[in-house]
């Protein structure tokens, strides 16, 4: 079995990318490139996931799209942004790193929820529909997150945004992805809508503007993407504070429990994508917190000693018995050091604890019964990871892990089709083609698993020709 570093996991987690054809699902965009080349570096991660979704969900409630099944999709990358596309709302870890408390981020949602709303982007559809190519798209959606060979490569969390953006793709940026500024009134002002509908303030939204009008990058990019995009004029600032003001709910501060899962959520992307330095700094501002203990738990796990990080470990999950992030971190520690079984166990119980459902959890459990590598650790390891896949259908790496779940069961026809759709999810079509063809070899005509090669054999990249 392959062996992956520790910082990758981060990413490596799941799929590790969005791929330009995953991506059209929600625009419908004229030539596409290669999908392989172009994609936008995606993070998965249950912990980080489950809270932004918390923090979406009652925004997307009050705006009307509760149930018009909005993704959130998180982007390494460490400049400021959140972008919408299709059914997809984007935000970069640098987002959330920046951001000092939840409603910052909240608000955030709240804007692009309006613009969402309001239609908007369906004039960048439009625009985007007339690109000449996908790689201004790609420029464009990840501002200089386009890492090309994001799919296969794990340099992906400190290489990401280093300095791809080239001017040609700045001017597109400009051209086909700024809001106007009617649209960003508009948006302002359901934003508030939202956040009265749910008893937030809007002080979080405001401060985050706040930060890009006084002209200071929020990142220490030269300019975040955020900042083009969506324009900022003093007063549009000077209107929505006006109008915050009147607020009720203008000086609520968050609850505390979600301060605190922010806390660690900021911790963990310094960590994991800023190394050591920058999460102690962080750690500095409030030692001694459960963020800073988890933060040092992680640190301790990526850069120093195992023994030491489940110690540490241990500790966390004595202290918050039914945090299933703390039980994750344990099984990831237990798997670096050679002891899967126990892995199993850590994995088990954070599956069990995950309010949240993620399919990231079972999947990981389903790594650790792979390792174990028994009939009947594997069998347990095939159940495990399609209970991921159940909930997360499109996590490509989950594909692979069952691939080979498959293959040391000897289940070739199995194993095949699970490359297949690995390579599907990958945005790699042709060598999806070529496994889903050996798979229905010798699967059975008709049956689920045959229909499903078909599938992928008949699938066609949106926007090409013939
Ligand atoms: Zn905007």
């Amino acid at each position: 079995m392959q062996s992956q570093n520790s910082l990758s996991r981060f990413i490596a987690r799941s799929a590790r990318a969005v791929t330009a054809a995953a991506l059209s699902a929600g625009l419908t965009i004229g030539a596409a490139g290669n999908a392989h080349a172009q994609s936008v570096p995606i993070v998965r991660d249950a912990e980080i996931e489950a809270l932004v979704r918390d923090y979406a969900r009652p925004i997307l409630k009050a705006a009307g799209l509760g149930n018009s099944g909005i993704n959130i999709v998180l982007v390494n990358d460490p400049a400021f942004n959140a972008f919408v596309a299709g059914r997809r709302i984007f935000i970069n870890t640098g987002a959330l790193m920046t951001a000092e408390t939840p409603n910052e981020i909240i608000g955030v949602l709240a804007h692009e929820a309006g613009h969402i709303a309001g239609g908007h982007q369906e004039r960048l559809r439009d625009q985007l529909a007339r690109a000449q190519t996908m790689a201004i798209v790609a420029g464009l959606l990840g501002a200089g997150a386009m890492v090309a060979g994001a799919a296969t490569d794990t340099r992906g969390l400190g290489a990401a945004g280093a300095g791809i953006v080239a001017g040609g793709s700045e001017m597109a940026r400009r051209g086909l992805l700024g809001y106007q500024r009617s649209e960003e009134t508009t948006a302002d002002r359901s934003a508030l809508t939202y956040l009265n509908a749910t008893g937030q303030s809007a002080q979080g939204m405001i401060k985050t503007f706040q930060r890009f009008q006084s002209a200071l990058s929020l990142s220490g990019a030269k300019v975040d993407p955020y900042q083009v995009s969506h324009p900022m004029p003093r007063e549009r600032i000077a209107n929505l504070e006006t109008l915050a003001h009147e607020s009720p709910y203008f000086n609520k501060a968050d609850p505390e429990a979600l301060q605190q899962r922010h806390d660690m959520m900021r911790v963990k992307i310094a960590v994991y994508t800023q190394g050591q330095a920058e999460a102690s700094r962080l750690m500095r501002k409030n030692p001694g917190s459960p963020a800073a203990r988890y933060g040092d738990a992680q640190a301790t796990y990526l850069f120093g000693d195992l023994r030491s990080a489940l110690g540490k470990t241990d500790a966390l999950v004595k202290a918050q018995p039914k945090n299933p992030y703390f039980h994750e971190l344990r099984g990831d520690i237990l798997m670096k050091s050679n002891k899967p079984a126990a892995a199993a166990e850590a994995y088990a119980s954070a599956v069990r604890l995950d309010p949240a459902k993620s399919g990231i959890l079972p999947i990981q459990l389903g790594q650790a019964y792979l390792a174990m590598g028994t009939p009947d650790a594997l069998k347990k390891a095939v159940a495990e990871i399609r209970k991921g896949l159940d909930r997360d259908r499109e996590n490509a790496a989950g594909y692979r892990y069952l691939a080979q779940a498959y293959g040391m069961q000897g289940d070739v026809a199995d194993a095949d089709l699970a490359t297949a759709d690995g390579h599907y999810y990958s945005g790699a079509y042709q060598d999806a083609k070529i496994f889903a063809m050996r798979a229905q070899q010798k699967l059975k005509p008709g049956s689920p698993g045959w229909v499903r090669a078909q599938d992928i054999i008949n699938y066609k990249k949106p926007g090409k020709k013939k």
